[in-house]
Parts: C-alpha cells; sequence; structure tokens
C-alpha cells in the first residue's frame, strides 16, 4: 500500500512527514528535494528527472491503483508566503525550521547535528508565485482524480502544527 502527501509549498509536508515516517512506517520520499538537486547539479540523473517531471502525472496516474489514501494539506496560498520566506532547512536530513513559527534554538542551527542551516534559493516570494501556478495547474488535478475515488483526506494546513499531526494521525487510524 502507498499514501501520498499532496499539498502547496510551505503547505506543511516535510514538517509533518517524520511522524508518519516513524508512527506508521511509512516513507517519506522527499522526491522533490532528491530531484532539484539532480537537476541542479546537470548529472545524467538530473537530466532524466527533469524529463520525468515534466511526465509527473502522467506516473501518478499509473500509480493509481496502488496509492489507497492520499493526505491533502489544504491551505489558503495567502498563508503560504510568510511560511516559504521564513523557511530554514538541515540539508542533510530534510528537517525545516521556521525564524517565527517553529526557530531553531540557535538561529540559523541545526538543534540534533549542529550544522548550519540553509535557505533554499527558490524560496522567494517571486518564485513562490510560479510554483503555486504550476501546483494548481499540475498537482490539483491530481487531488480531483484521487478525490473521485474517495481516497483524499482534507486536511486543515493553515492550523498550528501539532493539530496538523492530530488530523494526520485521525486520517491513517
Ligand atoms: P512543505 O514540505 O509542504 O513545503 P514545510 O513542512 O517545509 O512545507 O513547511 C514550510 C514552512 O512552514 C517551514 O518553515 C515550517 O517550519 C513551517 N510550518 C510547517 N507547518 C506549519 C504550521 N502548521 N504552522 C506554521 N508554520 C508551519
Ligand atoms: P515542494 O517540496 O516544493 O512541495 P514537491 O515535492 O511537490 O515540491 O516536488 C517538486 C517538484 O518535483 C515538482 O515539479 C514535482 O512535479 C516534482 N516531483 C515530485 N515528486 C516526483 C516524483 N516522484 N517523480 C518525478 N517528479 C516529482
Amino acid at each position: 500500500t502507498e499514501n501520498e502527501q499532496r499539498g502547496p509549498p510551505g503547505s506543511g509536508k516535510g514538517t509533518q512527514s517524520p511522524l508518519i515516517k516513524d508512527e506508521y512506517c511509512l516513507c517519506h520520499l522527499a522526491t522533490g528535494d532528491m530531484l532539484r538537486a539532480a537537476v541542479a547539479a546537470k548529472t545524467p540523473l538530473g537530466v532524466k528527472a527533469k524529463e520525468a517531471m515534466e511526465k509527473l502525472d502522467e506516473m501518478l496516474e499509473k500509480k493509481g491503483t496502488k496509492v489507497d489514501k492520499v493526505l491533502n494539506f489544504a491551505i489558503d496560498d495567502a498563508i503560504l508566503e510568510e511560511r516559504i520566506t521564513g523557511r530554514w532547512i538541515h540539508p542533510s536530513s530534510g528537517r525545516s525550521y521556521h525564524t517565527k513559527f517553529a526557530p531553531p534554538k540557535v538561529p540559523g542551527v541545526d538543534d540534533v547535528t549542529g550544522e548550519l542551516l540553509i535557505q533554499r534559493k527558490d524560496d522567494t516570494a517571486d518564485v513562490l508565485k510560479s510554483r503555486l501556478e504550476a501546483f494548481h495547474r499540475q498537482t490539483e488535478p491530481v487531488i480531483d482524480y484521487y478525490s473521485k475515488k474517495g481516497i483524499v483526506a482534507n486536511l486543515h494546513a493553515e492550523k498550528p502544527p501539532k493539530e496538523v499531526t492530530a488530523e494526520v494521525q485521525k486520517a491513517l487510524s
């Protein structure tokens, strides 16, 4: 069985994924992150990944039979700019922090390893606009596709992290 997390950039997918992985033994594959790194490095994998990303809808449809639950991190676009521009990431673990909503103990430093945090180059208000356009064009139809199958759990992703966690647990129980 497979579960999918879908939601716009900044909706909290990465923040909730350790819970899903540890409590439900499901792997959150940070595919977006891995592919972006491969594309940026222009490796042979990156070239292939770029082609694959253009075919994502098709791939998901083929995978459709195996997916048994989709968590939709539903959230208003207006909330995402503040989330995205305040996001800091620990690259090797994928842990994300937020300057206002989830600050690290020491600014710019990962709580667990003490290593430096980075900001993603595309985490700007300007690039967010085009990422959201892509989300509405490419990903929302996928959510509709699964909604018709009756397997989508719509989460209130604008709520505080702990409340979203409770909704994830309910959806997967
Ligand atoms: P995604 O993986 O969906 O792109 P993230 O989990 O990285 O999103 O969250 C984006 C930013 O918003 C991060 O800086 C994160 O710390 C913060 N964040 C995540 N969930 C919440 C929440 N429920 N309320 C406030 N801020 C949140
Ligand atoms: P974000 O972390 O910003 O929310 P996503 O994880 O949704 O980003 O994905 C970022 C990009 O990677 C998108 O263009 C998406 O189409 C592509 N992508 C995500 N998962 C896959 C996958 N399994 N195969 C191919 N492309 C993918």
